[in-house]
């Protein structure tokens, strides 16, 4: 999947590939000038938007294994936030904690049972109950194995309503996150900084947010709740089919304008370097 932004030096615009680290190194078609797109953006939160446009395009099937990753990607996430929150309330510190993160993260990388339990564990310490949510049923993982390993094809309706579980799901527990999801944020942005200093000076740096369906709590101006506050969910609009409607209504539109143009953020250096011709 590709995404269009605009070279920094010449001002048209470039296709970049969707890349895994959300760092996308790129060479101007046009004016030859090399730059950097770095999306502040969650994986979680691509992956969604990604299905939410497979949907949109009709391909209902393809669609399931965008929103599957989603999930997925999302509890790790969870799992990440509550983690360097509880280290940042003790005064540890951040590269420390989010260096022992990653080694233990490899532990569970390959295998989803062992992040759900991971999961498992930071809801419970941080919501003081257990998940319930968290059973195949609820987490539609029938459907979702009969589409990605059996070759089910679903009716668009089964994907809709596997769409708006997912969607809810993550939505709810985002809300529960509030602000500790600028912790995550703040791991990813460390990772931005450490690659853009190791990036010749001649290379433009070019930050991007862009719209989707989740309103992930970005630094500043940020509401929510933080651990200890009242341990129910949040009530989610009637129920998990008018949410995810609701959003697709209010936001779906602007997945258009993802693939279609974005939002620029910031760019490092107003003024482009010099024409060598
Ligand atoms: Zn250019």
């Amino acid at each position: 999947m590709h995404f269009p932004t605009t070279c920094p030096r010449c001002r048209r615009q470039v296709r970049a590939e969707y890349s895994d680290s959300g760092i996308h190194e790129l060479t101007c078609p046009h004016c030859g000038s090399a730059f950097s797109v770095y999306l502040r953006k969650h994986k979680f939160e691509v992956l969604f938007d990604l299905g939410t446009r497979a949907l949109m395009d009709g391909y209902a099937r393809e669609a399931v294994a965008s929103f599957a990753g989603s999930l997925e990607r999302f509890f790790e996430f969870y799992t990440r936030a509550a983690t360097l929150e509880r280290a940042a309330g003790q005064g540890e510190d951040f590269g420390e904690v989010s260096a022992q993160l990653e080694q233990v993260w490899k532990l569970m990388a390959a295998q989803s049972e062992r992040q759900l339990g991971a999961f498992s564990l930071a809801y419970l310490w941080r919501e003081g109950q257990a998940p319930d949510f968290l059973t195949p049923q609820a987490l539609g993982s029938d459907f979702r194995n009969r589409v990605i390993h059996r070759g089910y094809l679903p009716p668009r309706s089964e994907v809709d309503a596997y769409a708006a579980r997912v969607f809810a799901l993550i939505d709810r527990l985002l809300t529960r996150l509030g602000e500790a999801a600028t912790h995550a944020q703040l791991e990813q942005e460390r990772l931005y900084a450490v690659h853009l200093a190791a990036q010749p000076p001649e290379v433009f740096a070019v930050f991007e947010e862009h719209p989707g369906m989740f309103r992930v709590r970005r630094f500043g101006g940020q509401v929510g709740t933080k651990a200890g506050q009242p341990k129910t969910l949040p009530p989610s609009p009637a129920n998990d089919a008018a949410a995810f409607q609701l959003a697709l209504r209010e936001r779906g539109a602007l997945l258009g304008t993802v693939f279609g143009g974005v939002e620029r953020a910031a760019v490092r250096g107003d003024t482009a370097p010099p024409d060598p011709a």
